[in-house]
């Protein structure tokens, strides 16, 4: 019993409170009826937004982005990715959201042994500084993102809520396909969420 107890309250650090099919069905009337305090969004990327390393942000994609800041929420990307692919990463997102942050913007400048990957998620520090910027408490944020131990978690950290979709796009980083989607999968039913494709809902709910 006891095993059964702290595995359970372990699982209450990656479970989200909303899920969707996609974040293309996400509407801003959807948000102010299930998280009426929300103001801030934060967007996870690759997988939620585009596929895995997408090279462009599709016409879709960008203007539904564009139609929810325009509704009124600061709309934020929270990305973890480096180098050349950070810089993309803010070329692509920066004409149509509030602001784009990857681990490199996280990086103290004072810090005499900077190491970007500690401030990647599931570190906070990215939806920390989206809710600086924003200038509004935590639990007036939503996190969006299709990864249980990387998006559901760093949104717990940060102390704000989560919003999970399956992963949009065919690819994914090898790593994350083959070590922790398995696990996801085996998951999924003990959070209480969609454990098939066809189960995701198309607005957005609640987690139970
Ligand atoms: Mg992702």
């Amino acid at each position: 019993m006891a095993r059964n107890g702290s595995g359970r309250l372990w699982l209450r650090h990656i479970r989200p409170d909303f899920v969707i099919d996609a974040v293309a069905h996400l509407t801003a009337e959807d948000v102010r009826r299930v998280a009426p305090d929300a103001t801030a969004l934060c967007f996870d990327i690759d997988g939620t937004v585009t596929d895995y390393h997408a090279p462009a942000v599709t016409e879709a994609e960008a203007s539904h982005l564009a139609t929810l800041r325009e509704a009124g929420y600061q709309i934020f990307v929270v990305s973890n990715c480096y180098g050349q692919r950070a810089r993309e990463v803010h070329r692509l997102f920066e004409p149509y959201v509030t602001g784009v942050f990857t681990p490199e913007d996280c990086v103290d400048p004072a810090d005499p042994k900077p190491n970007p990957r500690k401030h990647g998620k599931p570190a906070p520090d990215m939806i920390l500084a989206a809710t600086a910027r924003a200038q509004i408490p935590p639990d007036h944020v939503v996190m969006v993102g299709d990864q249980l131990f990387k998006d559901v978690l760093s949104a717990r950290r940060a102390g704000v809520r989560a919003l999970l979709v399956p992963r949009l796009g065919p690819s994914d980083h090898n790593g994350v396909r083959y070590l922790q989607r398995p696990v996801e999968r085996v998951l999924r039913p003990l959070l209480g969420l969609p454990a098939g494709k066809r189960s995701w809902p198309h607005t957005l709910t609640p987690v139970p």
